[in-house]
């Protein structure tokens, strides 16, 4: 649709989820800033016209200085920074080489460390200067002027696409994912470099954040990049924090070009305070940015569920409960059923071999029993679905939940769902056991005990964390690893989640809660103290997905090497 330049661009429905329901927050210069009340995604709506983006992308908006010298400063900062990235792309993408593209290229200091580095290089560029002065510097890349969408690049065509500073930038960044998505090869990478709505100088400066500009359009946080690259077809997804290379004295012209109260003062007071070589020289600084990697995968004409039913001495409900589950219907959603056996002294494996030649049902057959994280974790090896939901081989939950569960999942507003049993209006739906109310009492408190310590632990304000409705998108557990093998598994995928950065959100579930005598299989007295030593443990431990992937490339050529 042709807009007549002056006119501003109204947005009716969230560039990320759809939704149209989004609130005003404040306004920056004439500017309306909103905020979707479903994904959280903060943009300009409406959004300046042409003609006002023109004037904002004028000549000179690339330059940063007046003088040569200061230039070349700028310049020699933003090529650092460009080698730190490329570093960081090869930990995720591995050390081969390929085409390049780079959309938003300006001036080409990243274009020209890439070439350095052995990519072959294209890049396009809105405005015409900074694609002369960028041709004038490259060896052998090619660089056009223009918009992606009307470059009309052929299809698959790159191995890696880097957009720095660029995706707040474009009015539809959905339709702009979508085309990314085109250019590249299958398996192709993609680097966003973006500000973050959720960092820590947004968190403090709020409305006064210096990346508030009338040519950002589009505020992403951590989930809802990560949401809007599953939607277009992107997934293996990782998310950093947007490190850059900096100086003191870089910081000091961009808040003078930009005035902040008290940041600006501050820093033209420290000017005349700090010794020159101290505000030349370069750090490495994470100020309001976050790095995203992701990988293009193959669209799925339907979505897919995965259930993973693990099942160990459940003769009494498994066949009631396979039946109910084989029936369940979703909208807009195939199911794939896992059952994990492990070896039952009860007839449970002879109840689940009858299911072995159904189409939509995969068993896993365990030689013997390891613990129901073990059978969770080899059913999420074999899964292949899209979303993944862990269903117990009981009727303790309702199936008919299912459909309320995942429709935030389905419709992009969300990674992970909790089922919460203690939710909604009924909040004294806790556990009751008839005829055992001391029991019902003790196991309440421990509910409430581990809940608090868990958000203390890791800052949250869960209600339910221990529900078995645990539902995500299976790219979470992308590079994550996982090592319990009891009931503290739950523990460790919940926490593994949330601290790999996913905010999980809760719907109240139904629930019916087994007593013990109907063959509960937490132990009174030994758990508890499993869980404590396994918060403990999960709370100092390293969670590194970067690092699980470049270990995997590693591992790959020692293998290469020794066959
Ligand atoms: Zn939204």
């Amino acid at each position: 649709m042709a807009h007549p330049t002056s006119e501003k661009h109204s947005v009716k429905i969230c560039h990320v989820c759809r939704s149209a329901r989004f609130y005003y927050l404040f306004s920056i210069s004439d500017h309306r800033v909103v905020r979707c009340d479903d994904c959280g995604l903060v943009f300009l709506n409406p959004q300046p016209s042409n003609a006002e983006l023109g004037r904002i992308y004028s000549a000179d908006y690339f330059l940063g200085s007046e003088s040569e010298a200061g230039r070349q400063a700028v310049s020699d900062l933003k090529q650092a920074t460009a080698r730190f990235y490329l570093s960081e792309i090869q930990r995720y993408y591995g050390g081969r080489k390929g085409q390049l593209l780079e959309v938003g290229c300006g001036d080409g200091d990243f274009l020209v460390s890439a070439e350095a580095a052995g990519w072959q290089i294209t890049g396009i560029e809105y405005s015409e200067a900074a694609c002369e002065k960028a041709r004038q510097r490259l060896k052998h890349g090619t660089v056009r002027s223009g918009e992606l969408q009307a470059a009309k690049l052929p299809a698959a065509q790159f191995d890696l696409c880097v957009l720095s500073d660029v995706i707040e930038h474009v009015r539809s960044p959905l339709d702009f994912l979508r085309e990314i998505h085109r250019v590249l090869k299958p398996g192709g990478a993609l680097f966003i470099a973006t500000p973050a709505s959720d960092s820590w100088s947004a968190r403090l400066m709020r409305q006064k954040w210096m990346e508030f500009k009338p040519e950002h359009l589009t505020y992403f946080d951590r989930q809802n990049l990560q949401t809007a690259l599953f939607n277009s077809g992107f997934s293996e997804i990782i998310v950093q924090p947007g490190w850059k290379i900096l100086n003191f004295d870089y910081i000091k012209l961009h808040f003078q070009r930009f005035p902040v109260s008290l940041v600006t003062p501050v820093l033209n007071l420290l000017a005349h305070l700090l010794p020159r070589q101290t505000q030349f020289k370069q750090r490495r600084i994470v100020a309001s940015g976050m790095m995203v990697f992701a990988r293009k995968s193959e669209l799925h004409p339907q979505a897919v569920l995965s259930v993973i039913v693990p099942a160990f001495n459940e003769v009494k409900t498994f066949s009631a409960l396979m039946d109910t589950l084989l029936r369940k219907e979703l909208p807009a959603l195939q199911i794939e059923i896992i059952v994990v056996e492990s070896n039952s002294t009860d007839g449970t494996r002879e109840a689940v071999l009858k299911y072995r030649d159904h189409a939509r049902v995969k068993l896993i057959l365990e030689e013997q029993p390891r613990g129901k994280g073990h059978a969770v974790r080899a059913g999420l090896k074999a899964a292949t679905g899209d979303y993944i939901l862990i269903q117990d081989a009981d009727l303790e939950y309702d199936l008919e939940d299912y459909d309320g569960l995942l429709e935030p999942l389905v419709a992009g507003r969300a990674a992970f769902v909790l089922g919460s049993r203690h939710g909604g209006r009924n909040v004294w739906k806790m556990r009751q056991f008839t005829g055992q109310h001391g029991l019902s009492l003790f196991v309440n408190f421990g509910h409430w005990f581990f809940t608090t310590l868990i958000n203390v632990l890791f800052f949250q304000r869960l209600r339910d964390p221990f529900t078995m409705f645990k539902v995500f998108r299976r790219d979470c557990l992308y590079a994550l690893e996982f090592e319990c093998d009891r009931f503290d598994f739950d523990f460790e995928l919940l926490i593994k989640l949330l601290r790999k950065g996913y905010q999980p959100i809760e719907l109240p579930v139904n629930y019916r809660s087994r007593s013990f005598k109907e063959g509960k299989k937490v132990r009174m007295f030994r758990d508890p103290l499993t869980w404590l030593k396994a918060l403990t443990r999960l709370r100092c431990a390293k969670i590194d997905p970067m690092n699980v992937v470049e270990q995997s490339f590693a591992a790959n050529q020692a293998e290469k090497t020794k066959g």
